[in-house]
């Protein structure tokens, strides 16, 4: 355990040194950039750890894993963001520990996170997950399975999840209007296919340009969740308020996640 910590301790350093070095190279302030550590595989003990190193924001991507993570890590002061493709049926469970969802991305998720954020008296935030895998307009390859895209209309689901740039006003104008969540702004997961797959920095450009249209008509929405362990440094160029980094402070995961 010992040596866990300081392995932690030392790989939070180096990103941390990380993300300052960015702010520095783009002007920015390093207040203005949150560190998120995904969590994902890893044990509450790990999680623990990191919380007595000063980490307060912690991400998780499967239900089941994250909800009993989270009750395990309930006396610690942390916010638990959750990242990962949702179906319906999870929510209920996601509402009862998730402070925010960064992965809303059709309009029966905020139909059913407004539900359950009501029926538990809990506020919600949320974020947009916005697929860049297809531009504007174009048919989303590999439509995400699932419930995905049912509702018909605009904004189809990328590959990785994520609604297309086409519904992203749709989807935050539900999110503003409806009980119990807040909009928070947008996310996204760098493509890998399509007209940005490779370059991170003018995707996570492109977010902000959703972003800055995003925030005209919802000023508060001012949350721009982008990067991770690869591509930190080209989200803080871009202007991400959120970094959402994983392997390069807990290792290499064990298996898919
Ligand atoms: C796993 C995951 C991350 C972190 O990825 P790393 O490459 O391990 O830093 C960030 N965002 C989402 C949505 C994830 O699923």
């Amino acid at each position: 355990m010992n040596d866990r910590r300081a392995e932690l301790a030392s790989n939070l350093a180096a990103v941390e040194d990380r993300i300052t070095r960015a702010c520095a190279a783009a002007d920015r302030k390093r207040e203005e950039v949150t560190l998120i550590v995904v969590t994902k595989t890893y044990p509450a003990s790990d999680v623990r750890i990191l919380s007595e190193l000063g980490v307060r924001h912690v991400a998780e991507n499967r239900d089941q894993e994250a909800g009993a993570k989270a009750s395990d890590c309930a006396d610690l002061p942390l916010s638990w963001h959750f990242v990962g493709q949702l179906q319906t049926n999870k929510v209920r469970s996601v509402v009862s520990y998730a402070d925010v969802v960064q992965s809303v991305d059709r309009p029966r998720l905020v139909t059913a996170l407004s539900k359950e954020a009501v029926r538990s008296g809990r506020e919600l935030d949320c974020l947009v997950q916005v697929a860049l895998d297809a531009d504007f307009g174009e048919a989303a390859t590999g439509v995400g399975g699932g419930e995905a895209g049912a509702a018909g209309g605009q904004g189809r689901t990328g590959a990785r999840g994520g609604v297309t740039p086409d519904g992203i006003e749709e989807l935050a104008s539900l999110i503003d209007a409806a009980e119990g969540l807040r909009l928070g702004g947008l996310m996204t997961v760098a493509p890998l296919t399509g007209p940005y797959a490779g370059r991170q920095l003018a995707a996570f450009q492109r977010l902000m340009e959703f972003s800055t249209l995003v925030r005209a008509a919802h000023p508060a929405a001012n949350m721009v969740s982008a990067g991770m362990s690869t591509d930190l440094e080209q989200a803080v160029a871009a202007g991400a308020t959120h970094v959402r980094v994983g392997t390069a402070v807990l290792g290499v995961r064990p298996r898919l996640g």
